[in-house]
């Protein structure tokens, strides 16, 4: 599609007013009062993401023979306890013990340090108040009575430069240390100024009772990757005992956000798409890589940020691979894939970057992780993370379980191993720990093979060995008689191990409103006709059909029109009503529908209609049939409308436009 050169400035303002008188989406229960970080979604909104689904399936399971599953949301607290979310899946939050208000710590010291140095541009002259005025958008003015005014205060030149590396390092702070920041910025809340109590963390899972007893406490689900991890045996098993391979899911989850704003981007429930790429540890080439070694793409690594800047790299990511910065063919792959498939549904690439995790934000199993990242109006927002979990989900279940979740794969030739084995005096452990033994036992057994060289180093100088699990409050001492290591060799022939996991996890809600922005603008004739240039293929409907009157004479050909649109399931709007077709055309326009079919007298002589070009209102003439036909493979087959329309006439009376 053909955008239109001469624009309007983005107005986030003007973008919430369409989505809404449009009801793309809306609060829920609004006339409650609604819930904040909850939204229903209405017509076009729905169209809009069932074809983002649409896309991604094909995109993804479809075209990487993905296995697909269904699982549940309500998840059994032992999941989420042995997956880690029951302890760690917080955010840091502090209370105003005055007002009672509720504060996210990264959030609050972002904002608070971001307000501060945009007065200290205010008061260098770099920006002039009124400018800085006209840009407020509208949900900051909402806002005010929580964040204070900008003052137009100078700080000095290294204060600038602090406040800047601490942003660019932002992600990567934890509850102690942006506690830290806050007693050294002075940070406090930001409209009265008062202190605030230290970072605590505060769990986001939703809390439930399964079963009338109300004793089997669950949750609801904060991904849908558990349930995939949990299926890892049948899927395997489904795919003939082949690797690697993936499984995908579609499905909503819910995080209890401390203080969700920001429309879509930050929700309490919100719809998920999550792939698990099931891998050899030993061997994360991919055999497609090659497919997309040359997609040029913008990272931003962890070593950039340390540093205190945000100046992306732009390289192919067959380079990225190749130099180390990106860890393995896989996860490169998936992250070229993810880039092709934001772009074909409507990311402006040039607003698409790769952002790598510090150290301190990685998860500590993770073995590299990078988030797809769109700016908007918010700033650049993660709207795909893409890590690799090494063997950590599969091997936790496992071992709380006792059921394999492993690979065996047969070996062509024998092969001698040499192992560290764990001998344990099993009847001596009931009497010495009671209730706790299968904790401890279970601690040793899940030791990896450098921690048990180190174990055995302990009892040979110590004769025992000492430790602490998370669940015995006391530390655990065991001797010589309970325990031994032994190194031993043997003959395998058959390989066993636990396959690494590279996930790429979409929240659709924040990818949708990205492209609600990177597409969005008005007419710089007539700002108020706003456009959504949505690719045809999302769009939610693709054809609006105008007669030109309300003549009867016209009706038989909306109807014939309709008919064939409809079988060939293209979905299509009528537009009959009295308005103007100019006005019409513009309704349309701001719920992104490309085409427009106008029906005139001449149609009626000669069977011709018109075909209107949504961004930039190019018109051809010609049969209905023809019509049709440039219409389906502009929106199904990735055609150029010039390539698309090239044996139509061209129509150039704007009458549509008046
Ligand atoms: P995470 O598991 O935290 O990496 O999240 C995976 C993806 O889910 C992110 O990349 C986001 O796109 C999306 N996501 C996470 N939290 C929210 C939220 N509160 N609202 C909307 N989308 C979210």
């Amino acid at each position: 599609m053909s955008g239109n050169a001469a624009q309007v400035e983005f107005s986030r303002e003007n973008l919430e007013n369409v989505l809404k008188r449009r009801f793309f989406f809306a609060p829920a229960f609004e006339i409650y009062g609604g819930v904040s970080g909850l939204y229903d979604y209405g017509p076009p909104g729905c169209s809009f993401q069932a074809n983002v689904i649409d896309i991604w399936r094909k995109h993804f399971v479809l075209e990487e023979d993905m296995l697909e599953v269904d699982t549940t949301m309500l998840t059994p607290y032992e999941v989420l306890k042995t997956s880690g979310h029951v302890d760690k899946f917080s955010d840091d939050m502090c209370r105003d013990l005055k007002t009672g208000e509720i504060f996210r710590a990264d959030h609050l010291v972002e904002e608070v340090l971001e307000s501060r140095l945009k007065g200290d541009k205010q008061a260098r002259g770099l920006v002039s108040d009124a400018d800085s005025d006209a840009k407020e958008d509208a949900d900051k003015k909402k806002r005010k009575k929580k964040v204070k005014e900008i003052k137009a205060v100078k700080l000095d030149d290294e204060v600038v430069k602090e406040y800047e590396s601490v942003l660019a390092k932002i992600d990567g702070y934890n509850g102690d240390q942006l506690g830290e920041l806050m007693v050294k910025y002075n940070i406090g809340n930001p409209v009265t100024g008062e202190p605030l109590e230290a970072p605590k963390a505060f769990n986001l899972m939703f809390e439930t009772a399964i079963g009338p007893s109300g004793q089997l406490k669950g949750y609801l689900r904060p991904e849908t990757a558990q349930g995939q991890f949990l299926n890892f045996n049948k899927l395997y098993d489904f795919n003939n005992l082949k690797m690697p391979f993936a499984s995908a899911a579609i499905g909503k989850s819910f995080r209890n956000e401390i203080s969700p704003r920001a429309g879509l981007l930050r929700v309490r429930e919100f719809l998920m798409a999550e792939i698990e790429h099931f891998v050899d540890p030993e061997d994360k080439k991919h055999e497609r890589f090659h497919e997309v070694s040359d997609v040029k793409l913008s990272f931003l690594p962890s070593t950039v940020q340390e540093s205190g800047s945000t100046t992306p790299i732009e390289t192919t990511i067959g380079e990225a691979v190749k130099s180390g910065l990106v860890d393995n063919e896989t996860l490169g792959y998936f992250i070229a894939r993810i880039y092709q498939f934001l772009v074909k549904i409507g990311v402006d690439p040039k607003r698409c970057r790769f952002r790598q995790h510090m150290a301190n934000e990685m998860a500590h199993y993770a073995t590299d992780c990078w988030d797809a990242e769109l700016q908007t109006s918010y700033g650049w927002v993660e709207c795909v993370g893409c890590a690799d979990r090494s063997a950590y989900d599969l091997t936790v279940h496992a071992n709380k379980t006792k059921e394999k979740l492993v690979v065996r794969q047969k070996l062509d030739e024998p092969i001698t191993v040499t192992k560290y084995e764990l001998d344990l005096e099993k009847k001596k452990f009931g009497p010495k720990f009671r209730k706790n033994a299968p904790l401890v036992e279970e601690w040793l057994t899940s030791r990896s093979q450098d921690e048990l060289v180190k174990l055995k180093e302990e009892l040979s100088s110590n004769g025992k060995i000492t430790f602490k699990i998370p669940e015995i409050e006391d530390q655990i001492e065991l001797d010589n008689t309970f325990i031994a290591i032994e190194q031993r060799t043997k003959v395998e022939h058959v390989r066993e191990y636990t396959p690494n996991v590279i996930e790429p996890s979409f929240g659709i809600g924040r990818i949708i409103y990205s492209i609600f922005e990177h597409t969005f603008w008005s007419r710089a004739e007539a700002t108020e006709r706003a456009v959504l240039s949505f690719p045809p293929i999302v769009a939610p409907t693709k054809v609006l059909l105008v007669p030109l009157s309300n003549s009867k004479e016209l009706q038989p050909i909306v109807k014939e029109i309709s008919r064939t649109l409809r079988k060939e399931q293209i979905p299509f709007k009528v537009d009959d009503s009295g308005a103007s077709i100019g006005k019409r055309y513009a309704r349309n326009d701001e719920l992104g529908t490309p085409f427009g079919v106008t029906i005139d007298f001449e149609s009626v002589e000669d069977g011709s209609v018109t075909l209107r070009e949504r961004d930039s209102t190019k018109q051809v003439r010609g049969e209905v049939k023809d019509i049709i036909k440039a219409i389906r493979e502009i929106t199904y087959n990735n055609i150029s409308w010039e390539e698309g329309t090239k044996d139509l006439k061209p129509f150039e009376t704007k009458v549509d436009e008046e």
